[in-house]
């Protein structure tokens, strides 16, 4: 998928294959193969092929080449033809690799067909955790959102390990009208299916920070599933690997730990949305000032380019001059796991992503939970109600462009929450269980380490199904 918040565990997860043995190859896109050099460069033995993107006969501008870029209506049924456009190269390519197992991204379904005609077993990779699985599909199946009388009535998800209330504005409004012809809804449907001809999910979660979801996923929906995660944990990363997480950071390292180093230790809030959602300016200044008002020190990714950051009319005056000291402004891309993991920072306002989300749970860093769209207000729940390691912000609106509706005294309040007094000491405790969990589940002999070994094992002795043949160019 040609998004950080996909390539960046891919490429984690290439890694990690690599050190257990296997041939690994990444095929990725131009603009996502930098980062599969990279590695390549300092000793991962990964292969890599590439395959044009936008390719030929899609309707997408020459320069549409990652997710993040599609900022218009128009442009997202595009984007997802253009996916489609894959299965031709990405097949001749299978023909060349001779692979024995292909694992893909849940935004390609007709990869599972690839797959078939090859003979070989799909495993599906999602981004995603196994507990956002479960809502969504029970969701799916019980559409309680049908039984209300307004949007921002509450209804429980039925069928779950526990009681877990959303309102309708939380839900993806294509996702609410069925039948609609929207594509990205077709599309949904078409995951849901070639799940059915997969076999089985890879998640980039471990068993213990969700295993009432493990144990659902697989008991109750009936799914085959392996946790093999937090990937990025499996491989030990160099100072400079950890710094550079799917794009060139745009501070410099060094400057970057040189503030945190100047912090007391457990004082420092760390503010960043990922790669994709964006704010409006009006929200911007209500964070700036939110922020500010809270009295703590903090660092604040703001993304180049997209509704308001490509601009700084959203800054309330004078404020890089009062913040001086006390709040570090970086405008583009972070070195978010590099900037987790000091000693300097205390908790992490985070869209919960679940990359990020698991970067926070592995750092021991309790959250200020704040989703914007896709699967994040699923895992927003996961923080503040079932591992109780955050406070929501109290965003309920679903929102795909520029977000907003966040008043300022929200962020003060749940920042000071997340940062003073006995509750947050509480979270915090917490939040360091689940991060010495996170580490032991990879180290050999943990839960991620040995449900690997296990899905090597079981491959290793796949048989296509009778009727699969495999097709020759
Ligand atoms: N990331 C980063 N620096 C940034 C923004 C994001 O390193 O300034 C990384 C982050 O560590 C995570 C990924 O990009 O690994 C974002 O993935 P996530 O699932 O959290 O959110 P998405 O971008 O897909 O919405």
């Amino acid at each position: 998928m040609l998004a950080h918040g996909h390539m960046i565990p891919m490429l984690d997860m290439a890694k990690l294959f690599s050190s257990r043995g296997l041939k690994t190859t990444i095929i990725a896109t131009p603009a996502f193969a930098a980062s599969v050099k990279k590695a390549r460069e300092s000793g991962h033995d990964i292969g890599l092929t590439i395959v044009e993107f936008p390719p030929k006969g899609s309707s997408l501008p020459d320069n549409m080449v990652s997710f993040d870029q599609m900022t218009t209506p128009d442009l997202l049924p595009k984007f997802i033809e253009a996916l489609s456009l894959l299965q031709e190269p990405v097949e001749k390519l299978l023909q060349e690799l001779n692979p024995n197992c292909l694992l893909s991204d849940m935004f390609m379904p007709w990869t599972a067909d690839s797959a078939a005609k090859f003979g070989i077993p799909r495993l599906i990779f999602g981004g995603t955790n196994c507990f956002s699985q479960c809502c969504s599909e029970q969701m799916h199946i019980h559409k309680p959102y049908k039984n209300i009388s307004s949007d921002s009535e509450p209804f429980v998800v039925p069928d779950l390990p526990d009681k877990l209330t959303f309102t309708r504005t939380q839900i993806a409004p294509f996702l609410l009208v069925e039948g609609n012809g929207d594509k990205f809804a077709k599309l949904r449907q078409e995951m849901r299916e070639s799940e059915k001809r997969s076999y089985g999910v890879v998640f980039n979660s471990f068993y213990e920070v969700e295993s009432a979801y493990a144990d659902h996923y697989k008991k109750v929906l009936g799914r085959r599933a392996w946790h093999i995660g937090p990937l990025f944990l499996c491989n030990k990363a160099g100072s400079q690997e950890k710094a550079q997480r799917g794009k060139e950071s745009d501070i410099n390292e060094h400057e970057c730990l040189a503030w945190l180093d100047s912090k007391r230790p457990n004082s420092v809030v760390y503010v960043c949305f990922g790669s994709m959602a964006s704010f409006t300016p009006a929200q911007l200044h209500e964070t700036a000032i939110g922020l500010e008002a809270s009295g703590q020190d903090f660092i604040w990714v703001v993304r180049k380019g997209k509704n308001g950051g490509e601009n700084e009319d959203w800054m309330p005056q004078g404020y890089e001059d009062r913040i001086k000291g006390k709040g570090l402004i970086i405008r583009g891309w972070a070195p978010q796991v590099m900037i987790l993991d000091h000693p300097a920072t205390e908790a992490f306002v985070t869209h919960c992503g679940w990359n990020s989300t698991l970067e926070g749970i592995c750092a021991g860093v309790p959250m200020v939970t704040w989703p914007v769209f896709a699967e994040q207000f699923y895992n927003e729940k996961l923080v503040t109600e079932v591992l109780r390691i955050g406070v929501s912000v109290g965003q309920k609106k679903w929102q795909m462009a520029a977000s907003e509706g966040v008043p300022r005294e929200a962020v003060t309040k749940a920042v000071e929450r997340i940062m003073v007094g006995e509750e947050a000491s509480e979270m915090r405790r917490r939040a360091k269980y689940y991060k010495e969990m996170a580490r032991k589940a990879v180290e050999e002999g943990g839960s991620s380490y040995n449900s690997l070994s296990a899905l090597i094992d079981e491959l290793s002795s796949y048989r296509p199904p009778a009727k699969q043949i495999r097709i020759s160019w």
